[in-house]
């Protein structure tokens, strides 16, 4: 397993799902972990059970100013910030007929204004350790059009298209920026999805399965770690081979 000993990450959305694998492992792997959420309570429970590795910051990753408020809990907390998990994202389908602005504005705010927000708030911090590694999480609807889910699909092309931007951009500060592109993975989530349309992409998802988020923890700890350190603007299907 990539070994995290001594690094500082942030991991946004970190108060159940994906997010809180991404934190148990990254604490399990030597990491400090900011884990920051709009859910206090699980938050605030979840870095209790990780103890003095942990902390845990209310933050949504739409605000500006609460992306100041991030970086400087890891600097601040924990000396510095080396690993950025955009990880915090909403999921409402709905078709482009039946996607208000209000919605369409509301999902953009979270999964791409807050992947923005937190690349440029976390960069700065990284040139200043000499480097970092950015983790952006995307999604198989990053990779794909999906009917019925047209903003947040939007949504995710762009966190893939920024991802590549700013790894071109960022690398001359050691700085890799990869997107990692989920198939189903078992999350409070995809509670928001019909039991059929589900059962169906397990039907056309190869191994037959839905993947679960310690799958996912274990990639992105791989791309935040050295053992990725020639990997940057690069795009991870994690899907059981729905893409291929
Ligand atoms: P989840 O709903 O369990 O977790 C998402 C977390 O993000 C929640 O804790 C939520 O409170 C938090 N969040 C929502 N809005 C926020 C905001 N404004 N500021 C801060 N935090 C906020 O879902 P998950 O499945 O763990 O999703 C994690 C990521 O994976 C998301 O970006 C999602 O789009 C992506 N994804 C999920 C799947 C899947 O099948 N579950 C597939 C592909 C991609």
């Amino acid at each position: 397993m990539a070994s995290l000993d001594g690094k500082v990450a942030l991991i946004t959305g970190g108060a159940r799902g994906m997010g809180a694998a991404e934190a148990r492992l990254f604490v399990a792997e030597g990491a400090k972990v900011v884990l920051t959420d709009i859910l206090e309570a699980e938050g605030r429970a979840l870095a209790g059970e990780l103890g003095a590795a942990a902390r845990f910051l209310r933050h949504d990753v739409g605000s500006a100013g609460d992306w100041a408020a991030a970086v400087r809990a890891a600097v601040e907390g924990f000396g510095g910030l080396d690993v950025l998990v955009n990880n915090a994202g909403i999921y409402q389908p709905a078709s482009l007929a039946d996607t208000s602005l209000e919605l369409f504005e509301k999902i953009w705010r979270v999964n791409q204004l807050g992947v923005f927000l937190g690349m440029q708030a976390a960069a700065p911090a990284m040139r200043t350790r000499g480097g970092g590694s950015i983790v952006n999480i995307s999604s198989i609807a990053g990779l794909r059009g999906f009917p019925g889910a047209l903003a947040y699909v939007g949504t995710k092309w762009a966190v893939r298209g920024m991802t590549k931007t700013a790894a071109t951009e960022l690398a001359a500060d050691r700085i890799r920026v990869n997107s990692v592109h989920p198939g189903l993975i078992e999350t409070p989530m995809i509670a928001a999805n019909t039991a059929e349309t589900n059962a169906a992409v397990v039907a056309g998802t190869p191994l037959k399965r839905a993947g679960t988020p310690e799958e996912v923890a274990r990639l992105v700890a791989f791309l935040a770690s050295e053992e990725a350190s020639y990997i940057t603007g690069a795009e991870v299907a994690i899907d059981g081979g729905w893409t291929a």
